[in-house]
């Protein structure tokens, strides 16, 4: 019998938000997977963005050896990069299992624009410019998607403002069938050996409704949540529907892994990196911040576009670059050891001579200066409840030739719920919220799998990285040698 194996992405898929809706029975395709099948956290990367989550899915690596961490990429020299397929380094899955002779078909996966040639078909999904651009592979495949649905979305953005209202749910269900009914067709058509199918509607709705429907959120028991929550709840329902119709659809013995990029949990408070490293006296500003913050606001409204995605364009190169200009204008640099990385990139940056354009920190002193910096963290969090800030040496947690592009130390508030912020406060380096409402990204996603080679039961300690060796193991292939991801015979049987 021909082996299949289908990935189905749920991005921002979180056991916390689903399980509320799986006791009231909203989702039973679902549920009856998680109940029969096997499941378990899926642990995310740090940071937990979703262009590197995805990327090491599709690769099977960290972030030093594929190249995406944050939104931009910054190599030191180099101007600052924008994410596409392009950026992502090193072979990708379908790649993989094309030189094996098998075929696949790729909807909707965030990253994959521009489209690959590949052993199959591609749609491609989050952070496409527009229909107007080359979205599949074969190229004509876009004439007939656009002819038979002239509506077809590629990415639905949610915002504060539509958060507002209930109707993104309608919107973001629309759009939904329109993928899931080409999914189907296209499916039907070619009967590929792998399919890898990304949902975006959980991590739409979490970004815009977490407060309403995240059992963590200190609204959830308000008389506006409950009453919100059943709409809310039904376009789960939609969601579980749809994937009801593609395990329909599976031939017998396919393999179904159903995974999230990362979980979701609600924001508890900003940790200010720049207004922590300058209360060490780290870092200064020329004009007590006000040019920066200019800036941080700036970026802070380009990253929300970003994140919360459905971009109907990339946000242009210059402005990227022109925000960069103002931070570092704004910045002290004869007086600054390290700084915040105005992209979004969650870490600290040492200014390192010889490597930033305006350094002053010899490289004999570099190590000095991180540790410092790390055990002043530690302070602050060990003050602000034990773990709340986690910080890391990048070669702690990355390895590869893009680590170059990684900040000198990463931070992780996956025991805290707080958010980097890049904003100036001029106090205190944390500050807590009482609402905790925000839906933000977690480091617990989810992961849950049928079929003849997946072994029931519940597991532990599976990560990203971990997907795309062991689907290349269910096909038979090895690639696990060059992949940071490791084989689990404990869940699958090869
Ligand atoms: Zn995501």
């Amino acid at each position: 019998m021909k082996k299949r194996v289908w990935l189905i992405g749920l991005d921002g898929a979180s056991f916390d938000i689903l399980e509320p809706i799986f006791a009231a029975g909203k989702m039973p395709v679902l549920k009856k997977v998680m109940d029969t099948g096997a499941s378990g956290i899926l642990r995310s990367t740090i940071v937990p963005f979703t262009p590197q989550a995805w990327g090491s899915v599709i690769t099977g690596n960290n972030a030093g050896r594929h190249g995406i961490f944050g939104f931009v990429r910054q190599m030191p020299g180099q101007a600052p990069e924008f994410l596409s397929s392009r950026t992502l380094q090193g072979d990708k899955l379908w790649t993989r299992l094309g030189r094996g002779g098998l075929k696949s078909l790729v909807v909707n996966v965030p990253l994959t624009y521009p489209p690959d040639p590949l052993n199959g078909s591609m749609v491609t999904g989050m952070m496409t410019p527009s229909t107007e651009s080359e979205f599949t592979y074969p190229p004509q495949l876009k004439d007939r998607i656009l002819k038979e649905r002239p509506d077809y979305r590629l990415d639905v953005t949610s915002s504060i403002d539509k958060s507002r209202s209930l109707a993104l749910l309608d919107e973001l269900e629309a759009a939904m069938e329109h993928r899931v009914a080409l999914t189907l067709d296209l499916l039907k058509e070619q009967d590929p050996d792998f399919l890898f199918k990304v949902f975006v509607l959980p991590d739409r709705i979490q970004h815009a409704y977490s407060q309403l429907i995240h059992p963590k959120s200190t609204a959830y028991d308000s008389a506006k949540a409950a009453k919100a929550r059943g709409r809310i709840w039904d376009s789960y329902a939609k969601l579980d529907r749809a994937l009801g119709r593609l395990l329909a659809a599976a031939p017998e013995g396919t393999d179904m892994i159903f995974l999230s990029d990362h979980g979701f949990s609600v924001e508890r408070g900003g940790f200010f990196t720049n207004d922590f490293l300058a209360g060490i006296g780290a870092r200064r500003f020329k004009k007590a911040g006000s040019a920066s913050a200019g800036a941080a606001g700036l970026m802070r409204g380009v990253i929300r576009r970003f994140n919360l995605a459905g971009i109907k364009k990339f946000v242009p190169n210059k402005m990227i670059r022109q925000t960069i200009d103002m931070t570092k204008e704004a910045i002290d640099w004869e007086q600054t050891q390290a700084y915040a990385s105005p992209l979004a990139q969650q870490g600290i940056s040492i200014n390192l001579k010889g490597r930033e354009p305006e350094g002053i920190v010899e490289p004999q002193d570099y190590e000095k200066v991180r540790d410092g910096i790390l055990s002043e963290i530690a302070k602050v969090s060990q003050e602000n409840g034990a773990g709340s800030v986690a910080a890391f040496r990048r070669e702690e947690v990355f390895d590869g030739p893009y680590i170059k592009g990684i900040p000198d130390i990463v931070l992780d508030f996956a025991a805290s719920s707080l958010e980097a912020k890049d904003a100036v406060l001029g106090g205190k380096p944390i500050s807590w919220s009482d609402g905790g409402s925000r839906g933000i990204h977690h480091r617990e996603g989810l992961f849950l799998g049928v079929g003849p080679g997946v072994r029931p039961g519940v597991y532990e300690d599976l990560s990203l990285e971990d997907i795309a060796p062991n689907t290349l193991g269910l096909f038979g292939l090895d690639g696990s040698d060059s992949m940071d991801g490791v084989r689990r015979d404990d869940v699958f049987d090869f």
